[in-house]
């Protein structure tokens, strides 16, 4: 079931790159797609002159993905890998001597916490492993739509706090300090990966491409279509039926290149106790899930900036947000639960629809 709506997600999301050529390129479009990481579809676009080049630039992404996810999920833990989940289980013991790119991944985390008020707070794991638990058992059984008891959170939340996390960068090691604690690194895990995966297919030397996971995209180079000049990725109308999302539901479509689009929103994981949506993005200062908005959409060079940013700016309130996205010059749509959108300068010129945008040759 949650794979059912990340999979509604990431089609609602997915690239929509407009085709069809005229005359002959010298290169051509090629997709491939999995579904073995990160708990959602990866589906790859991009241009190359042969489908043997562009297979093994497909591969070489698959590969990173699955390698990437293993140091990154919390819920198990991978042969011969030290990443998240060793971290956790080995909180209040001992420091563990973990991958590089987990320690790159926990001081990026820590950069930008810093910058946005701890509203993505990496060492919340106690918290949403609860929220987590109350949903597995919505999906279990339809009729227990639960909420955990305050007491519950609380005492949950007495176990995550930022300093119990300690990198050692020279040593190599990551240290949960307080017994109890864990990591989540479920808001920034998948942009960040899919922005390493697109720096090394560029480094290996591919130019024309976007990743699309589970609806974080990221964008590089321009296609190179004879009737586009950039990439389209629909933003999904968080009012509409997630499981008939089609192209004609959605909210608008961004024209990028070289830019990340990633969307944080309340109908991608959720189920109803009442009229109370419960979805996946917690408040840590109230230890329930945000309300200011339906879905944020951040658009930025960086995916595991954009992705960070969309669940932080979910959690703040708009003016604090819009702020945030200033000083940062991110571009950022926001859909409020009545329906309203806001649109800051850097995103509305990208938007067809609010912005006027095309991407016609
Ligand atoms: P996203 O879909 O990128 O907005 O990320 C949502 C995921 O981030 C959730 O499924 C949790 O794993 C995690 N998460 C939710 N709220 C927070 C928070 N306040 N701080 C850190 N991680 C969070
Ligand atoms: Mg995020």
């Amino acid at each position: 079931m949650k794979r059912l709506a990340a999979f509604c997600l990431a089609i609602a999301l997915s690239l929509l790159p407009l085709g069809g050529c005229q005359g002959e390129p010298t290169q051509k479009r090629y997709e491939y797609q999995f579904f073995d990481t990160f708990d959602t579809l990866v589906q790859i676009v991009g241009y190359t002159h042969t489908p043997e080049e562009f297979e093994d630039y497909a591969q070489l992404a698959h590969n990173r993905f699955v390698e990437l996810h293993n140091m990154y999920d919390k819920f198990e833990s991978h042969p011969g890998v030290n990443g998240i989940a060793a971290i956790n289980l080995a909180a209040g013991t001992a420091p563990v001597k973990a991958e590089a790119e987990v320690l790159d991944l926990l001081e990026f985390c820590t950069q930008w916490q810093q910058k946005t008020g701890d509203m993505v707070e990496i060492t919340l794991g106690p918290v949403i492993t609860i929220w987590q638990e109350y949903l597995a058992r919505y999906h279990l059984d339809y009729d227990d739509a639960q909420l955990p008891p305050t007491a519950q959170l609380e005492a949950a939340a007495a176990l995550c706090a930022p300093e119990y996390l300690q990198i050692d960068r020279a040593a190599g090691t990551v240290f949960l300090t307080q017994e109890g604690a864990a990591l989540d690194v479920g808001a920034v895990a998948k942009g960040f990966a899919t922005e390493l995966v697109a720096s090394e297919l560029q480094a290996a030397g591919w130019e024309s491409f976007s990743i699309s996971s589970g609806g974080n995209v990221r964008t590089c180079g321009e296609p190179l279509s004879d009737t586009t000049t950039t990439w389209s990725v629909g933003i999904q109308d968080p009012f509409a039926n997630a499981v008939l999302a089609s192209q004609d539901q959605l909210l608008d479509v961004l024209f990028v290149n070289d830019q990340s689009v990633v969307t944080s929103g309340d109908y991608q994981r959720f189920y109803m106790v009442g009229d109370q949506r419960i979805h996946h993005i917690i408040d840590p200062a109230t230890l329930f899930p945000a309300t200011h908005y339906r879905s944020v959409t951040v658009v930025t060079p960086h995916s595991g900036m954009a992705d960070f940013l969309s669940t932080a700016l979910f959690v703040m309130d708009y003016e604090e947000g819009r702020a945030l996205a200033d000083e940062y010059d991110v571009g950022v749509l926001w859909v409020f639960p009545d329906g309203t959108v806001q649109a800051n300068d850097t995103i509305l010129p990208l938007l067809r629809d609010r912005g006027g945008a095309t991407n016609k040759r």
